[in-house]
């Protein structure tokens, strides 16, 4: 049986595209209702934000990898069209500056992960993306990554196995590839 990735990402001209995508059409419905209600949330807050980046692509990962953007050599939950990176507006330009711990509360009532905490604030993360929600716990990945696992429509992190949502994000190993030096950081650009 097929999912929003096989039938909707994996056949769409987008799929190896190296520039970066911000089409809402392009995450999994319920990921995208929920991004638009934190949106629409925030702006009841008085905070805008926008959408930066929905779906990406394994080559635009590794084009920003090799530019030194990213840590991550491999894409993650963006492929599966589960992770949404929101930014706040400034001046009508998208902005990384700031406090983004509302993000982290919407995206909770939400039933979305934030990529500060990873779903779990008492744990320490060594790696950390403010910017960042996904519909999927970190401990789903694996099988996510591997084909083994999609959430259906009523899939919520936060009730998924006790045992797999406290999972704490990790960084890659060192050492394990050729990596560009990193230029001067871009906080929270193109990380998770
Ligand atoms: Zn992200």
């Amino acid at each position: 049986m097929g999912n929003f990735f096989t039938d909707v990402i994996s056949t769409d001209s987008r799929f190896s595209s190296t520039t970066r995508v911000a089409d809402p059409l392009l995450l999994e419905p319920v990921t995208r209702q929920l991004v638009q209600q934190i949106i629409d949330a925030a702006g009841n807050m008085g905070i805008t934000i926008m959408i930066f980046e929905t779906y990406r692509s394994q080559a635009r990962q590794q084009e920003l990898f090799n530019n030194g953007a990213t840590k991550l050599r491999t894409v993650g939950v963006h492929r599966f069209g589960l992770a949404c990176d929101i930014v706040r507006v400034v001046g009508g330009e998208p902005s990384w500056k700031g406090d983004f711990s509302f993000l982290g509360q919407l995206a909770h009532s939400s039933g979305l992960i934030w990529g500060g905490d990873w779903g779990d604030p008492t744990i320490k993360h060594s790696f950390v993306d403010s910017v960042h929600v996904q519909r999927c716990t970190v401990a789903r990945q694996g099988d996510l990554f591997a084909g083994n696992f999609y959430p259906s429509n009523e899939y919520n992190p936060y009730t998924d196995d006790p045992h797999v949502l406290f999972a704490a994000a990790k960084m890659p190993a060192k050492g394990t590839g050729p990596r560009a030096k990193p230029r001067k950081a871009r906080p929270g650009k193109t990380s998770a």
